[in-house]
C-alpha cells in the first residue's frame, strides 16, 4: 500500500453486495490515519441503512463519514479538511459527474479510494464505476459467498416479494418487499 502520496493515486474497491467493500475502505482509511494523514470520507446520502453520519459495514465497523447528495461538494470539504486521503463509499450512486471530480482530486495530488458496486442487480456495469476502474491505479474486486451454494459470488441478486426481480422492474417499488442476496453465476436468476 502506498504510504506517501505526492502525485495523486486512485484505488477502486468493487464487488457485489455483502463482499466487504465498506470494511476494506475503512481498513485503508484507518491505516492512513495511523500514518498521521488527514482523511476525509464521504458517501452518497441514499445509503442510510443504519447511520447517517457513519459508514457502517455489514460486520459493524464504523468510520466518520459525511453524507453527500452532490459529489461536487466534496471539493469544498477536501479544501477545508486539508485531506490527503479521500474515501468515497457507495460511489455507484453518484452521477457520471463523479468521474470529473475524481480526476480533479487526483490532479490535486490526493489519494482517492472509491468503494462501490461494479454491477447493478441486472449484472450491468453501474454508473461511473466501470470508467473509474479503467483509469484507477489499482482495482480490488471482492467476492461474497453465494447464499444458495456457498461458492464465490460476484453478483447481487434482487428479490421482489421473494422472487427474482425482472430486469425491467423499477429500482424502487412501492409496497413491495425487497431483498438482496449475493449469488454466483450458476445461482443468479432473472425473473420472468
Ligand atoms: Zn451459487
Amino acid at each position: 500500500m502506498k504510504k506517501t502520496n505526492n502525485k495523486g493515486y486512485l484505488e477502486v474497491i468493487c464487488g457485489p453486495m455483502f463482499s466487504g467493500k465498506s470494511e476494506e475502505l475503512i481498513r485503508r482509511l484507518r491505516r492512513a490515519q495511523i500514518a498521521q494523514q488527514h482523511v476525509l470520507c464521504v458517501k452518497h446520502v441514499l445509503d442510510d441503512r443504519w447511520s447517517v453520519e457513519h459508514i457502517v459495514s455489514h460486520n459493524g465497523s464504523m468510520f466518520k463519514t459525511r453524507p453527500l447528495t452532490n459529489i461536487q461538494d466534496i471539493l469544498t470539504l477536501v479544501e477545508s479538511s486539508q485531506a490527503d486521503v479521500v474515501g468515497i463509499d457507495e460511489a455507484q450512486f453518484f452521477s457520471e459527474n463523479l468521474l470529473t471530480i475524481v480526476q480533479a482530486l487526483i490532479k490535486l495530488r490526493k489519494r482517492v479510494i472509491i468503494a462501490g458496486l461494479d454491477l447493478d442487480f441486472r449484472g450491468v456495469p453501474f454508473g461511473a464505476m466501470p470508467t473509474l476502474m479503467a483509469i484507477s491505479d489499482t482495482v480490488t474486486k471482492l467476492t461474497a459467498i453465494c447464499t444458495l451454494c456457498g461458492d464465490e459470488a460476484a453478483l447481487s441478486q434482487r428479490l421482489i416479494n421473494g422472487s427474482p426481480a425482472r430486469h425491467d422492474q423499477a429500482v424502487v417499488l412501492i409496497g413491495a418487499q425487497e431483498a438482496y442476496q449475493a449469488r454466483c453465476r450458476g445461482c443468479y436468476q432473472i425473473g420472468s
